[in-house]
């Protein structure tokens, strides 16, 4: 399947690892809009969080742990968590993802 994040979950393309689980990886967005920006994502393929969330509810859990683990180690804690879902709503990669998103990095 010609889907970019499910490469990066084979190691098919590189990205920037921040963590890992039996369900999701986690990497720095290409293009950071937020001074964080993670991306938070489940290593089975779904098109959005909706249809993550009826076929795999403990992977959706699992990503949200994992993103929230992240944002209190990369930022302070204050963090928002977003999933663009379909097209019009600015979803480029239909293969569901979470934003952490935070304007407060811990060194900051
Ligand atoms: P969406 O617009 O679908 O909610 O978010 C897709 C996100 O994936 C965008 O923020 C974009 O910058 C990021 N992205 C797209 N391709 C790659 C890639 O190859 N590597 C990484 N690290 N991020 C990517
Ligand atoms: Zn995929």
């Amino acid at each position: 399947m010609d889907c970019v994040f499910c490469k990066i979950v084979n190691g098919e393309i590189p990205a920037k690892l921040l963590g890992e689980t039996e369900h999701s990886i986690a990497f720095k967005d290409i293009s950071p809009r937020q001074p964080v920006h993670i991306l938070v994502v489940p290593k089975h393929h779904h098109r959005n969080v909706a249809e993550l969330a009826e076929a795999e509810p403990e992977a959706l859990v699992d990503l949200v742990r994992l993103g929230s683990k992240l944002a209190a180690e990369y930022s302070t804690g204050s963090f928002r968590l977003s999933f663009n879902t379909g097209a019009e709503a600015g979803q480029s990669v239909f293969h569901a993802h979470g934003h952490i998103t935070s304007t407060t990095p811990k060194s900051a």
